[in-house]
């Protein structure tokens, strides 16, 4: 095992800049997720780690060591690609012991290897088969097993779920976490999909054109996002934005909206009197209020999902999501008034879109 780090790392295309100078410290033993929208650079920086794309300028550490001009075998990090990368006309117990038989291992060690690894991952019993007799699943867990067997210092995942459907890859998120308790590899895992960087990461790394926006363990990139963007792309269904201007003077800071509709600012607000800002409240930080408190809001659309209910309305001319656990038999038209939890709201400089609330 290792720490991984990058130091001011970037990466040009030809002329194209796609990492901006990119600093992360990955820890040993961590599960560290790479997040992002697609075309973000994640990919591209999880390559340059497996030495399979050049460094542009910056270095990259592994257990203390620059490994900018190694090449790929020599550095002890063993990768789980998106298409499983099997070799089609070897049985699951040849594509797994392969690399041990390149590094010129003996068999009964390969076998032993093998073994463990068949046991932790339940393939036990699929050790003759060949890829095109394995489910999606399966295949994903042999080459996992292949990543195992060589015990690296690193694991790299780039994007390992995407070509499972939805209910595989809640079960294979869940393996991987398990199985990461279990060996305690340090572990690089790119994703665009926000609630596998939630539900695994021990440290997310939130990217965005090539820069890393925010850093911190998935409840403090939720609890306190950095600015708009991030605050957008982690959290699901998505946080509500609502612009507005912040007003001071009185008792308490307040964010007033074009309709002429008040609420109050989150408690630790910066920001000045007159500031154009975005109010952001995330849709399960919203509950339904009293005559005399709240907004009142006209339903648009209720979506029960059996384990809780979603309802959109407009607040100042904006589609606002609540989800309540409760069942509500709300009718389109019907005026409600909700009520954003202060303690739990987030605001935003407009421009910058940078956090305002501390
Ligand atoms: P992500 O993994 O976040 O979806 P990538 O790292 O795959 O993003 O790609 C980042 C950007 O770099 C994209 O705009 C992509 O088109 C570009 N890119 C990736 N690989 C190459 C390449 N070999 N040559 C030129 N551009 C590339």
């Amino acid at each position: 095992m290792a720490a991984v780090q990058i130091k001011k790392v970037e990466k040009y295309f030809g002329g194209t800049q796609i990492i901006r100078g990119v600093d992360i410290d990955m820890e040993d033993g961590q599960f560290t997720v790479l997040v992002g929208p697609s075309g973000c650079g994640k990919s591209t920086l999880l390559r340059m780690i497996a030495g399979l794309e050049e460094i542009s300028r910056g270095e990259i550490l592994i257990g203390g060591r620059v490994v900018n001009n190694m090449l790929p075998k020599e550095r002890d990090i063993a990768m789980v690609f998106q298409n499983y990368a099997l070799y089609p006309h070897m049985t699951v117990r040849d594509n797994m012991s392969f690399s041990l038989k390149l590094a010129n291992q003996p068999r009964q060690v390969a076998e032993e290897r093998v073994r463990q690894a068949a046991d932790i991952l339940g393939l036990n019993d699929l050790l003759d088969r060949y890829p095109r007799q394995l489910s999606g699943g399966q295949r994903q867990r042999v080459a996992m097993g292949r990543c195992i067997v060589r015990d690296p210092q690193v694991f790299l995942f780039d994007e390992p779920l995407s070509n499972l459907d939805a209910k595989l890859r809640v079960q294979m998120r869940t393996e991987i976490k398990e199985l990461h308790q279990r060996l305690k590899t340090t572990s690089v895992y790119v994703t665009h999909d926000q609630i596998e960087a939630m539900t695994m990461a021990d440290k997310i790394v939130v990217m965005r054109d090539g820069v890393v926006e925010q850093t911190g363990s998935p409840l403090e990139v939720y609890d306190r996002p950095a600015n708009q963007f991030v605050a957008g792309f982690i959290g699901s269904p998505a946080m509500n934005f609502i612009p507005g201007v912040l007003r001071r003077g009185g008792d308490a800071a307040r964010v007033e909206f074009a309709d002429g509709t008040v609420l109050p600012a989150p408690a630790t607000s910066a920001g000045r009197d007159g500031q154009p800002v975005v109010y952001g409240t995330r849709p399960e930080h919203i509950e339904l209020a009293g005559a005399a408190d709240g907004v009142a809001t006209e339903v648009i659309v209720v979506e029960p999902t059996g384990a809780d209910t979603q309802v959109f309305t407009r607040i100042a001319g904006i589609e606002v999501a609540s989800v309540f656990r409760d069942r509500h038999a709300f009718t389109p038209g019907q005026v409600i008034r909700l009520r954003p939890d202060p303690a739990r709201a987030h605001l935003f400089d407009a421009a910058s879109g940078a956090r305002l609330a501390g």
